[in-house]
């Protein structure tokens, strides 16, 4: 542990918090967890608290926290926690809109604080790995295939159908993450088609295609309802050879070759970039992944398909 870790509160305590950032913080010497905020979770041996004022008059040594609750609830916490003058870590996606993403950069640049987005899966062990193969290629084809099991990895969420709760593109936004930092320039959604389930507000599945200004095919494929072996891959066919990025971007493949498979050590990364984040005085907010998700929302065509209940 160094000579003054940082005191973080987690907030919101339910299945992220604790399959991620509770074994991420205690790995950490630069972290300690200090406390949660949530308004039914708690954590043996850590000081609890309901609500971000509570924590902050009780514990002033309190100088970060991470922000683990859905999307559509987290704008108001991050505004709180930067008003205290507070280092902020936000869970994907940062928010529910993008403005009030905004708000909370000018927010944080106001306060002297760092404001970090995450995004988990940019830290998966062969993203590096990837983006540096694929620099300066010649690139034809792209296809995201991101399918799996939303009873499997989300079993009763409900505000995950609610508005701002994105459906298919809580998992799919991932994806874009990924895509967005391996590749070599912007690309911008040129059309979409999102199926939403009978009385649900967000898709169970979505296409999409980008243009990309040097001319490759780019498409994807989000769905939800994959039964059995789950699939999150990206290939990219090139001039100069093939790449699959699989697993989420744990595993790479080169001309069929393997040359990453690691265990996930995501969330070890993100901590360690909020540290780094910290010391350097700087905010990390990369909105990328987000605007090709409200751009699908925008120009997406709408198709109805059967109703999905848990
Ligand atoms: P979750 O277990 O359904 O919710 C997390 C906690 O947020 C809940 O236990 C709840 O705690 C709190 N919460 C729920 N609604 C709230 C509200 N309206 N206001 C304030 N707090 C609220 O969700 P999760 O799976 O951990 O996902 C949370 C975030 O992490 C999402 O943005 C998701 O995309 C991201 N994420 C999830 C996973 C995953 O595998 N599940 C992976 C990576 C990222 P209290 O009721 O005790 O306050």
């Amino acid at each position: 542990m160094t000579d003054n870790p940082h005191r973080i509160a987690l907030v919101g305590i339910g299945k992220i918090a604790r399959d991620q950032h509770i074994p991420s913080i205690e790995g950490d010497p630069d972290f300690v967890l200090a406390a949660t905020v949530s308004r039914h979770g708690t954590v043996d041996g850590i000081d609890a608290y309901h609500d971000l004022s509570g924590l902050f008059s009780a514990r002033t040594d309190i100088d970060s926290v991470a922000l683990c609750m859905p999307p559509q609830a987290r704008f108001a916490y991050a505004a709180e926690a930067l008003a205290a003058r507070k280092h902020v870590l936000l869970e994907k996606p940062p928010g529910a809109t993008l403005s009030e993403v905004h708000e909370l950069e000018r927010l944080a640049s106001e306060k002297g604080c760092t404001l970090f987005a995450t995004w988990h899966s940019r830290f998966a062990a062969a993203v590096p790995k990837a983006r540096e193969w694929l620099a300066g290629k010649r690139i034809r084809r792209v296809a995201v295939t991101w399918k799996e099991d939303v009873r499997r990895w989300h079993p009763g969420q409900e505000w995950i159908w609610d508005a701002g709760g994105l459906g298919v593109f809580d998992p799919g936004i991932n994806a874009l993450s990924v895509l967005t930092a391996i590749y070599p320039r912007s690309v911008h959604l040129s059309s979409a088609t999102l199926e939403f389930p009978k009385r649900r507000d967000t898709p169970i599945a979505a296409s999409l295609a980008f243009r990309d200004p040097e001319g490759a095919e780019i498409t994807a494929e989000f769905d939800w309802r994959q039964e059995g072996p789950q699939t999150w891959d990206i290939a990219i066919e090139t001039e100069s050879g093939n790449m699959i990025l699989s697993r989420g971007g744990a595993g790479l493949a080169i001309d069929g070759r393997s040359v990453v498979e690691e265990p996930n050590r995501e969330y070890a990364g993100i901590y360690r970039r909020f540290a780094e984040l910290i010391a350097a005085a700087q905010s990390d907010v990369d909105l990328s992944p987000m605007v090709h998700v409200a751009d699908a929302f925008t120009i997406g065509r709408r198709v109805t398909v059967e109703p999905f209940a848990f």
